[in-house]
This record gives C-alpha cells, structure tokens and sequence, in this order.
C-alpha cells in the first residue's frame, strides 16, 4: 500500500468539500487558487461550479495549474416520468460528457438518479424496477457517445437511504452486474481504463458486508475508476450534508483503502465532504490544510 504519510501527492479535493466558506458560496477559481498554492495536484469539481465561473474559465485555469480531474461531477439522473423527460436527461448527459472531456477528467462520475420527481418531493410512481431499468437503458445510451470520446464512465453507488431520490444503484456489485452486462469484460480494449466502471465512495459503501470482494472483483476487470474519502459520524444529523473529516468517524480508511490498491487502484484519494454545519462554516484554508493532515495520518 503506498504511504501517504509523507506527502499529499495523492490527495485531490472534490470541490464541494469547499464549495462554502463560513456558509457563503466560494467561486470555483478561488477554490482553485487555494488547492494549487498548497501543492494539491488534482481536483474533482461539480457542474454547477463550473457553470457558475464558466466552463472556458475553468478549463484554462486547470491547465494553468497544471490539474488532473479525478472525476467529473457528475451525470446521471437518468430515470423520467416521460419521454420528454428521458431525453432532457440523456442531451444533459452528453453536455456533461463533453465537459468532462474540455476538462480532461479522468472520469465522468453518474449518481443514477430514483424514483422520478423524489428528489422535488413528489415521486412520479412507485416502481423502482422500472427506475433501474430506465438507468441501465440510460448508461447504455450514454456509453456509446462516451466510448466515441475516450471518455470512461464511473458509476458510484449511493448509500441506500438515497434509493428514491439520489441513485437507485446502491451496492458495487449491483453498479459491477450493470458494468458487465453493458461492457463486457471481452470488449476490452488493451490499453488504458474500461469504458465502463465505478467510483468507490466509502460514505456509501463502507457498511457492505461484500465490499472487500467486490472492490477485488471490480479490480480484476478494471473497473475501479475513482476512490472518494470522508468519514461516516455518530450521530449522523442529516443523511446529505453531515459528512465528516476523515478520521472523525467510524470508517476504517486505510483498510478499504488497502483493498482498493490489493485490486489495483493506484490513482487519487478523493475528499469529497458536504458539511452544511460543519466544514462549510470554516474558511477555506483551515479546511483544505485539515485535508492534507488527514490524508497523511488517516487515510
Ligand atoms: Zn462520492
């Protein structure tokens, strides 16, 4: 396992771990500016940053930087109550894969979407069936256009309290049945990342009894496309925006960490911490250097 006592040449920040400062929105660019003066070498940032500070902007400032992107956040949300809604979902799909191919992700991560209308508060039905097998549908689409940009889709499996609202994908092996029916393992190409694979984030996965072997069979085929940290608090006061720091809580990181790179994974550790109370309330600065400390003594 590499040691990341040393150094943060692994560390990237998903950029809403910072997106407010003492409860105020903090522009992209400034964010940016905060991670490349501490020597952080890769960012994961969100859409609605990017479109905030414009996509021209940002695409020059992270090559200014010199950044890699350990993923584009995100796409998904495939599911719709109807056919005008399904291909809104598939054009703004596309939109974000190209995006994520302006910035030169590493991936482009999809949280699948639910139940239609659940997250406005109103699910359209009740059939969550049909919402995975409008998923499936989804990502099949979506590949096509993705294998034509080189561009590898990384699906993360949500914790399942998100299952109505967020993303009815919610353990790897049921995101790695959905990798190998729409990518088998034979139409691998030899070089480079799988078309399609996962994003292992272990807020939502670190209480599945099956993690360790599916995180090594996700390895096997190539799969294991992004690794997202933060730490699971007790108590947790609200299932989105409680995330805590890592070594806050009580998830074993270097444990799941160990398995990661037993499988293969040898990318970026990904901060990724939505903290409405919390991190959000701080300044920038104090929580991007708790960022660095804590990746060397607790990841
Ligand atoms: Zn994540």
């Amino acid at each position: 396992m590499r040691d990341f006592s040393a150094d943060h040449r692994w560390l990237s920040i998903n950029t809403a771990t910072v997106r407010k400062q003492r409860g105020i929105d903090l522009p992209l660019p400034d964010i940016l500016e905060a991670c490349a003066l501490r020597g952080i070498r890769a960012i994961s940032p969100w859409r609605d940053q990017v479109h905030a500070a414009g996509l021209a902007t940002i695409s020059k400032l992270v090559k200014t930087h010199g950044f890699a992107l350990s993923g584009y956040c995100r796409g998904g949300m495939f599911p719709a109550a109807d056919a005008a809604g399904l291909k809104a979902a598939r054009d703004d799909n596309r939109r974000a894969l190209d995006e994520a191919c302006e910035l030169n992700a590493a991936c482009l991560v999809l949280v699948v979407g639910g139940l239609p209308g659940a997250l406005a508060g109103k699910a359209a039905h009740k059939d969550i069936a049909l919402a995975r097998s409008q998923v499936t549908d989804g990502i099949a689409e979506l590949l096509e256009y993705a294998r034509a940009q080189a561009m590898p889709l990384a699906i993360e499996p949500l914790h399942p309290m998100y299952a109505a609202d967020r993303a009815c994908i919610n353990t790897l092996e049921q995101a790695l049945d959905v990798c190998d029916r729409l990518d088998p393992v034979s139409t691998a190409s030899t070089a480079g990342p799988r078309a399609l694979g996962v994003a292992v984030d272990i807020y939502h996965t670190w209480w599945d009894p099956k993690l360790q072997a599916q995180i090594a069979r996700a390895g096997q085929d190539a799969r294991l496309l992004a690794f997202h940290v933060c730490d699971w608090l007790t108590p947790t006061t609200d299932l989105l925006n409680d995330r805590g720091m890592m070594g806050d809580g009580v998830i074993d990181i270097p444990r799941i960490r160990g398995w990661m790179e037993d499988a293969g994974f040898a990318g970026y550790s990904e901060v990724e911490i939505f903290s409405t109370h919390h991190w959000w309330q701080r300044d920038c600065a104090e929580v991007l250097d708790t960022c660095i400390a804590r990746h060397r003594s607790a990841v």
